[in-house]
């Protein structure tokens, strides 16, 4: 183990009149189990608020904590390394005592004994634990799902197989029109692949916006090339050992050399829920991110939280803010402060030239308004509820995007009419 003893004498502390009084290392010690946006943000931020205990990062990905939302841009289009992927350089972590336990999987807590038990049989002994394993990328459950070249991207290993074999790739299935699905898409068209999108509902984005942003969203990727189908169900991914193509629920089979599996994430709580903790649709957590179990957090992806952003009950989010902003109010719940998690969700995604920002969380709203034209390939679609903005999905409109998250906060009372003017600044329909 690095730094504990740099940073607190671990083994005693002197009481009232001068005697040392052992301490039990555990009761120092915070275990981050996941070291992706949220486990590897709460350990930089322990540091930040002044904990000099024993941090130990431990995480199944063998990789030095990196960004993930790359992985379906800059990265996969070349733009950008794995060097330049990384949260900190590899350094930081020394020099701030922060113990990287990369390449081992948490199977087991016993939140009793505050111990948890590793993969490879390692018992690792903590004080405060803090969560943040992310979520598992679904995988289709039909024939042919588990063949080579079937492929979703989730970490840096499923990005560079990905990439391993685009050489070789002419005609790319996408299955999924979601956020990932479609930041691939427009990737893969950068590279010359010819490109499907299979989705089963309606529209894209169907899961996340309304259907102006979906349908504008839909005719971009069309325009430059992507095949959208609409309501398609796969039956079966077909091949040897290696996909040659997929077959469609009305027997239609699409030749291919690659399949891009879409189809979200299931958030990664089997250890936690085994240990009795409440779940739903993650773990569920209060306001300061603590779970129903003693002296353990959960925060990002797989955290279930009350937000006053939603009008719907409590949220599970997958953004970077939400995982970085959550850590950070985990560590100063661990330094004895009250500061409670409050912050306004916002979202962002890149393709092609469009910047795609989200502030807000729109379920739960009562009306749609589109400001400004969406063939200027510069508008809003902002999401109401009982006459109050609650969300806004931006394209190419970054002033939108600041001034609608004012709004969000005023919450003053506005009318459709006056949203949808793109003449009429978003700053000025707040009241003082
Ligand atoms: P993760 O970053 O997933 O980290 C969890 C870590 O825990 C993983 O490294 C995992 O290996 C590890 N782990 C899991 N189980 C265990 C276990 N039992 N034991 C040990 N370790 C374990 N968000 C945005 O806001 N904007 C974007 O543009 C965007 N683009 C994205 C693009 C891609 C390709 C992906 C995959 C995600 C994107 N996201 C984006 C979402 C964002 O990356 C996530 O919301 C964020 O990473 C969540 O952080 P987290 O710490 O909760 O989980």
């Amino acid at each position: 183990m690095c730094g504990s003893g740099v940073f607190y004498d671990l083994a005693s502390e002197l009481d009232g009149e001068g005697h040392a009084v052992l301490r039990d290392e555990r009761q120092f010690v915070v275990a981050i189990v996941g070291a992706g946006h949220g486990g590897a943000n709460a350990a930089i931020a322990l540091r930040q608020v002044g904990f000099k205990g024993p941090i130990r990062l431990i995480s199944a990905d063998p990789n030095l904590p990196y960004e993930r939302p790359p992985l379906s841009k800059e990265y996969l289009l070349g733009e950008k390394d794995s060097e330049r992927l990384l949260i900190r350089p590899a350094s930081f972590w020394t020099e701030r005592g922060i113990e990287l336990l990369l390449g081992e999987q948490v199977k087991a807590v016993d939140a009793a004994a505050h111990r948890l038990t590793t993969t490879s049989a390692n018992t690792i002994e903590y004080g405060q634990l803090i969560w943040a394993a992310g979520g598992e990328t679904r995988r289709l459950s039909c024939s042919g799902h588990d063949l080579v070249g079937v492929h979703s991207l989730r970490s840096r290993s499923d990005a560079d197989a990905f990439l391993a074999e685009l050489a070789h790739v002419t005609t790319a299935v996408i299955v999924g029109a979601g956020y990932i699905g479609l930041e691939a898409a427009a990737a893969l068209i950068k590279h010359g692949k010819s490109v499907i999108v299979l989705e089963a509902q309606d529209r894209v984005l169907a899961r996340v916006a309304a259907e102006p942003l979906s349908r504008f969203v839909e005719a971009e990727h069309r325009h430059r090339g992507v095949e959208v189908r609409l309501g398609t169900q796969v039956d079966c991914i077909i091949g040897d050992e290696r996909v040659t193509g997929v077959r469609l629920a009305g027997g239609e089979v699409i030749g291919c050399e690659l399949v891009l599996v879409g189809i979200g994430i299931d958030p990664a709580i089997g250890p936690l829920r085994e240990a009795g903790a409440e779940v739903g649709n993650g773990i569920v957590v209060d306001a300061q991110c603590r779970t129903s179990l003693p002296d353990v957090f959960a925060i990002g992806d797989c955290a279930l939280h009350p937000s006053r952003f939603s009008s719907a009950g409590p949220v599970r989010l997958e953004s970077v803010q939400n995982a970085a902003d959550q850590a950070s109010v985990v560590a100063k719940a661990i330094m004895g402060s009250d500061a409670v998690y409050d912050a306004m969700p916002w979202f962002w995604s890149n393709q092609y030239d469009l910047k795609l920002q989200t502030v807000g969380l729109a379920a739960g709203h009562d009306e749609v308004v589109v400001r400004g034209e969406p063939a200027t390939r510069s508008f809003s679609v902002i999401y109401l509820r009982h006459g109050r903005v609650i969300a806004l999905d931006c394209v190419n409109a970054t002033k939108d995007y600041v001034q609608g998250r004012k709004l969000i906060l005023s919450k003053t009372q506005v009318k459709a009419e006056d949203l949808a003017s793109a003449d009429n600044r978003l700053a000025d329909m707040i009241s003082p």
